[in-house]
């Protein structure tokens, strides 16, 4: 069962091959057995699921099911989920006990899904490889002689799905983390356009940037997905008054005469050969069926990583001063006076990463520095945004690397934190300007998974993953899976 798809899940329960709770039983019997070395999941909730499950087997038997009646799936441990620990990966929620739901979290519920538990991540968001989370690293199922990364942030939603213990999981991205992980541990995830699925609920790293979506093994997995994480939501200001089209619908949709654009900064010496020659492949896939490929330019790429490290910390250090251990969170024992409960509970609470950003991020907004910082960046940012206005006037997608390299190893960074930056160095832009991005698996480098990212305009989520849905029909990359499981 834990090789099925969620559609094929989805038919399987409808046609009475499995009920929910067995189906249920199934995934959480695989996460007791395996996730001892992976170390995916911060909470499982058995329980809870069982539960969902039973009601779930209950709702089908009175003809009420939906595609996702009794499905299971994980949450990424950044959204809030009522009566369930919400840690973000930090010592600081290590305790917190969220008492309402994300958006995401109800929507899911409402479909009838049963939630299987919380997945591990790196702390508030902040990483590319898993490494920063308090719960402990989480390694790629698709380790071989050493232990590898999963990715990150959202490595533990990626690596539960690539090890099977979970059919697919909500992640979010703000300058990469759906999918880099995706890349890294061959799968297909989606960070839609900004302002598609609420962020109520989601704890904040850098609003302007922050977005959820589906982890999933295939492009028609992630659109079911979609269909129930997106809509508008009156408690999210940034949220869109937009109709939700039927991502299934237009799955296979011909693809001839779709125009996709490969910017020539992407493109450059420094991708490695083997990835050069994946892309390729992949292009002459989507070639023959009838795309056509053109270069572009998005001339201020360069600048995206250094303006996305002045943002998206200045960002984070406004959202995090909530953390401050007086409503809720770590609070530091015996504190002397109100300073002193601040100061310590901060820096208890907090890793090394998230308070390096957490200065950052204060300093760029402080009050010489604004200036030559924080609106210098986002005047870099509207500029990044229009290369892709641009480019999009003549084209339907763009098609580029999602990461430069498939899953490394634990450590491997060493002390610089910009090398680690620079994973998301084809990714961040997307954020930036606020369009969809994907990524899907296109081939392997050394046996490991590497994946290819398609971008869109607005909104176009439909067009992305039609394209990645065609490729799939086409290819067997994304049904590639770890050896071991
Ligand atoms: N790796 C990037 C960072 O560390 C992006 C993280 C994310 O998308 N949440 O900020």
């Amino acid at each position: 069962m834990f090789n099925k798809t969620v559609k094929e899940l989805s038919i399987g329960l409808s046609q009475g091959e499995f009920s929910s709770v067995e189906l249920t039983q199934h995934y959480l019997d695989r996460i007791k057995a395996k996730d001892g070395e992976i170390n995916s999941f911060i909470t499982v909730t058995d329980e809870l699921a069982l539960e969902e499950a039973k009601a779930a087997d209950q709702i089908r038997a009175e003809g009420k099911a939906t595609d996702w009646t009794g499905i299971p799936f994980a949450h990424k441990d950044i959204f809030c989920t009522k009566g369930v620990l919400t840690t973000c990966g930090s010592k600081m929620l290590e305790n917190f006990i969220s008492p309402y739901d994300a958006t995401v979290v109800s929507n899911m519920k409402t479909s009838g899904a049963v939630c299987l538990g919380k997945t591990n991540m790196d702390e508030f968001a902040m990483g590319s490889s898993n490494e920063t989370s308090y719960f402990g690293k989480v390694i790629n199922p698709w380790s071989d002689k050493e232990q590898l990364v999963p990715g990150g942030s959202s490595g533990g939603s990626a690596a539960a799905v690539a090890a099977r213990l979970t059919p697919i999981a909500t992640a979010t991205d703000t300058g990469g983390s759906i999918r880099q992980p995706a890349s890294l541990c061959g799968l297909t995830g989606l960070k839609p356009t900004y302002g598609r699925v609420s962020r109520y609920g989601m704890i904040a790293f850098a609003s302007s940037l922050d977005q959820a979506g589906p982890m999933a093994r295939t492009a028609e997995d992630a659109a079911m997905m979609l269909n129930v994480m997106a809509g508008h939501d009156a408690k999210d200001s940034t949220s869109i008054v937009k109709d939700v089209p039927d991502y299934t619908a237009s799955l296979n949709n011909s693809i001839d005469g779709l125009r996709i654009g490969l910017p020539k900064e992407f493109f450059n010496e420094h991708l490695s050969p083997e990835l050069q020659n994946i892309l390729q492949d992949s292009i002459k896939q989507l070639e023959s069926q009838g795309a056509t490929f053109k270069e572009i330019s998005l001339p201020h790429s360069h600048l995206s990583v250094p303006a996305y490290y002045v943002i998206a910390p200045a960002e984070c250090s406004a959202n995090l001063s909530r953390f401050d251990g007086v409503r809720y969170g770590h609070r530091c024992e015996d504190p002397k006076d109100l300073m002193d409960m601040y100061q310590r509970s901060r820096t208890e609470g907090f890793g090394d990463e998230v308070k390096r950003r957490i200065l950052i991020g204060a300093y760029a907004l402080s009050a010489g520095y604004y200036d030559a910082y924080y609106n210098k960046a986002q005047q870099v940012r509207r500029l990044i945004k229009n290369d892709f206005v641009s480019a999009f006037e003549d084209i339907d997608v763009i098609l580029s690397p999602t990461s430069p390299s498939p899953a490394f190893g634990f450590d491997s960074k060493g002390d610089d934190p910009v090398q680690m930056y620079l994973e998301d160095i084809f990714t961040i832009s997307t954020n930036l300007a606020g369009l969809p991005g994907m990524s899907l698996p296109a081939g392997l480098i050394n046996g490991l998974p590497i994946g290819m990212q398609l971008i869109g305009n607005y909104f176009e989520e439909s067009k992305l993953l039609n394209v990645a849905h065609r490729f799939q029909t086409a290819t067997d990359w994304h049904t590639l899976a770890p050896k071991n499981i």
